[in-house]
């Protein structure tokens, strides 16, 4: 029985009147797709990109040396030295993030208790050779320097949920 209804609707090429239906119904419909990368999707205050050291608008560094970040990541992306300054607070001499292990879990971000280390919405960037990827402290910081205004508006628009 069944081999006949589908010898019949071979026949009658109903095959061919779904797809055909269905087709006609996505062109009259409105449109999803998005051509980027001239045309963008929203992206949420939490979106986790490209990570950022920032600094207070004096130009200091948030950063306290504190190692919870380094602590926290599953990953082991995060490398920390520090030092004591003359003035007798304490800042890291080194800072790095491998983001060729960085899971972008935002964990660093959520255990940071001065806001230094940010993730950004920064997402096209890319390496071309080994290294590359290897952020360091000063790269890390020229991101939030450039970034600033953006993090520090992302993150008063979260800031009541979080
Ligand atoms: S986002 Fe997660 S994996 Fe990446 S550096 Fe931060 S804590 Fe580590
Ligand atoms: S970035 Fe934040 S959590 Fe990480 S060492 Fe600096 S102050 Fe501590």
């Amino acid at each position: 029985m069944n081999r006949i209804k589908e010898i019949v609707g071979s026949l009658m090429l109903t095959e061919l009147f779904k797809g055909l239906a269905l087709t006609g119904k996505y062109a009259l419909s409105r449109k999803i797709t998005v051509q980027y990368p001239e045309e963008k999707t929203p992206m949420s205050n939490r979106f986790r990109g490209l990570h950022a050291l920032r600094r207070y608008p004096n130009g200091e560094e948030r950063c306290i040396a504190c190692k919870l970040c380094e602590a926290v990541c599953p990953a082991m992306a995060i490398t920390i030295e520090s030092s004591q300054r003359e003035d007798g607070t304490r800042r890291t001499t080194r800072y790095d993030i491998d983001l060729t292990k960085c899971i972008f879990c935002g964990f660093c971000e959520e255990s940071c208790p001065v806001d230094s280390i940010v993730e950004t919405h920064v997402l096209e960037y890319h390496g071309e050779k080994r290294g590359d990827l290897y952020y360091t402290k000063e790269m890390l910081l020229a991101v939030g320097d450039r970034y600033e205004a953006d993090i520090a508006a992302a993150r008063e628009a979260d800031a009541k949920y979080r």
